[in-house]
């Protein structure tokens, strides 16, 4: 029988930091959704916690870390 504890997590995606100018947070999106926005000419890219950030806000000052996306990529290396 195996706890509820022990199943190990589902693969989060290498992610960037990126601030959403609506709410000032600095979100994790997954690399790949970055890219395929951007192919797609989409001026946004969804965050690890469903937040939708602003492609445009890359340059932006870095705000607070979003603590659902913190718990996303929580004991992962380098993040
Ligand atoms: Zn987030």
């Amino acid at each position: 029988m195996v706890a509820p504890a022990d199943v190990p997590a589902p693969p989060v995606p290498q992610t960037i930091a990126m601030t959403s100018g609506a709410d000032g947070l600095t979100h994790r999106v997954a690399e790949v959704a970055l890219g395929e926005a951007l192919l797609a000419g989409r001026g946004t890219s969804p965050a690890l916690c469903g937040h939708t950030v602003l492609v445009t806000s890359l340059g932006a000052e870095p705000g607070r870390p979003c603590p659902r996306c913190a718990a996303r990529t929580a004991g992962r290396p380098g993040s």
